[in-house]
This record gives C-alpha cells, structure tokens and sequence, in this order.
C-alpha cells in the first residue's frame, strides 16, 4: 500500500490522517497517511529513512517547513517564493517539494464567495504562513495586497521577494485609515489570546474577516471583528482543508471534494 506521513513536532494535534483517509475513501484510493513526531535534530534522517521504507510522499509541518525546502533536488515557484516546504513527492530518486498553503487559503476562499479579484487585502503577518500565500493572492488579481507585521522590517524584506506593484508594506500603527474587502489573519496572535492592534477603522459591515488559526469558538481576532460589525468572518479550518487536498492532488492526480469532510471536521472539532 502506498505509504503517506505528515512530519512534525509536536505532531499529536495533527488533523491531516483523518483529512486524507477521507480523501482517499471518497476517492477509491488505496493508501495509508500517519503522523510521525521528529526529534528536532532528526528531520532529515526521518526523512531518508522514510524515502528508504518505500513512502510515496510526506506532508511537513511547524518547524520543519523551511529545513525541507534545503532538501529538495525540485522545487515549485510557490515553494522558492514561500521559502517553505509543506508537501513532499519522492519520485524516482527525487525529491520534489511544493507549498499548498497558499492555494488551500484561496481555494477556501472562494468557496465562501469571498471575492478576491478587484478588491483590497490586508494581509498580517511575515512568518511562514504569510509568506506561502502572498503568490497564491496576487495571482487573483487584488487591487491591492497590503502586507503588515509587528516587526516591518520583516514585511518590508519579505515584499522585496515579490515584484509586484500591488504590494505595499506597513507597520500594524500606520495603514492608511480606509475599509479592506478582506482582512487575513496569517499572525499565531489568536494562539496566545491576543489580537494584532490595528485601527477598528479599517473594518466596516463589508469587511469579510479572516483567520488562519481556527478552534472551537471564534477565534480572538475573529471576534473582535464581529464586534466591529464584520458580517462574514471565517476561520482556518477551510485553509487547512484545501491545503491538503492541493497535496493530496500533487500525491494522487485526483482533486478530493473538500466540503464534506470539512463537515465532519467540523463536528469532530467541537466534540473534542
Ligand atoms: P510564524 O511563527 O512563522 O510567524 C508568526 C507571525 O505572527 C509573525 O508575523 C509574528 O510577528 C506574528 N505574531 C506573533 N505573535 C503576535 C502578536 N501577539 N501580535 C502580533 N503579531 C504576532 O508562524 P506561521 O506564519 O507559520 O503561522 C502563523 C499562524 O497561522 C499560526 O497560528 C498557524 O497555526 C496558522 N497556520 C494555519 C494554517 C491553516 O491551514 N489553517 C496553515 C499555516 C499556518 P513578528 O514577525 O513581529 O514576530
């Protein structure tokens, strides 16, 4: 049977086995997809080791996505562009690396209507998960992609990567004072109660609100929109769908429906 691992650490959170057994149950495909935990000097042993064993392909998470990128022989532009590696391919003797975060976002999305083509982004954050999908956005044709970190300094290098007239850098204090379309979280504030502080101004009714953090309840970031009168707020859950079907279609050749088992996902998230 055709052998799939996610590599991570911590990794016992991870929702990708449930994900990608549903993918491949609604696919007919036959295959296997678990988690394996990486001591953090091991990664790339763990890695040989599993290419050795015979695995088909890996999919790599916090905080090995930058250490797979080093170890591709072949790497897609969205990869080189993100700096950053979430799913592996081993084909014959290679190692082929791509990034489905970015396409995952957008392909969520859409599929919540969210127009993307023609409107104004703002986009918070410069770590990894900003970094993956600032290709993925600008390829819908926003009017405008504003890019906004704690430390500017790090939106500022990152936009450098990018040639692309749309992109604009700011510090959180400093947006110009005008609604977005859309506002993406890609910060981990959520993950430690906090909120990234820019101005209640920048949101009105039509500001379709957005974080990649996903849990439970609302996320902080989410709520806080609500409470500045955002109608539509969404959160990661839908990215993280989308981002393993992008990988499972890279593995299989098959694109999964996704809306089912971001149904049970769902469920499954507010039993536990
Ligand atoms: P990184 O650690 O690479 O980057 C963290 C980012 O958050 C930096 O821009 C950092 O700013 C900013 N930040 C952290 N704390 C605060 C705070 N209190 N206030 C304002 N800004 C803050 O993380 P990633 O980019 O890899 O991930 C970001 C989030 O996205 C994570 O929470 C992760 O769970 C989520 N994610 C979700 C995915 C999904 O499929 N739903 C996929 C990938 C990520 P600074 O540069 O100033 O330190």
């Amino acid at each position: 049977m055709d052998q799939y691992r996610v590599f991570g650490n911590p990794i016992k959170q991870s929702r990708s086995p449930f994900i990608h057994q549903a993918f491949a149950k609604s696919t007919d495909q036959i295959l296997s997809y678990q988690t394996e935990f990486v001591p953090l000097e091991d990664f790339e042993l763990r890695i040989k080791n599993f290419i050795a064993d015979g695995g088909k392909g890996a999919n790599i998470t916090v905080p090995f996505k930058e250490r797979a990128l080093a170890i591709c022989d072949k790497l897609s532009e969205r990869a080189q562009l993100a700096g950053a590696v979430n799913t592996l391919s081993f084909n014959s003797g290679e190692i082929v690396g791509d990034n489905t975060d970015g396409l995952g976002l957008v392909q969520d999305l859409l599929q919540n209507q969210v127009k993307l083509r023609g409107s104004r982004v703002l986009l918070l954050g410069a770590g990894g998960a900003a970094k993956g999908v600032i290709l993925p956005l600008l390829a819908q044709n926003p009017s405008a992609l504003v890019l906004a970190n704690r430390t500017v300094s790090k939106a500022e290098f990152l936009s450098e990567q990018f040639n692309s007239e749309k992109l604009k850098v700011y510090g959180f204090d400093n947006i110009p004072h005008q609604p977005f379309d859309l506002i993406i979280n890609a910060t981990s504030a959520s993950l430690s109660g906090n909120i990234p502080p820019i101005s209640t101004q920048l949101i009105n009714a039509n500001t379709v609100c957005y974080d990649m953090v996903y849990g439970k309840q609302l996320t902080p970031f989410l709520a806080w929109a609500k409470q500045q009168g955002s109608l539509k707020v969404i959160d990661g859950l839908g990215m993280l769908v989308g981002q393993a079907a992008e990988s499972f279609k890279i593995w299989r050749d098959v694109m999964p429906e996704t809306t089912t088992v971001l149904q049970s996902l769902r469920i499954k998230l507010e039993k536990d």
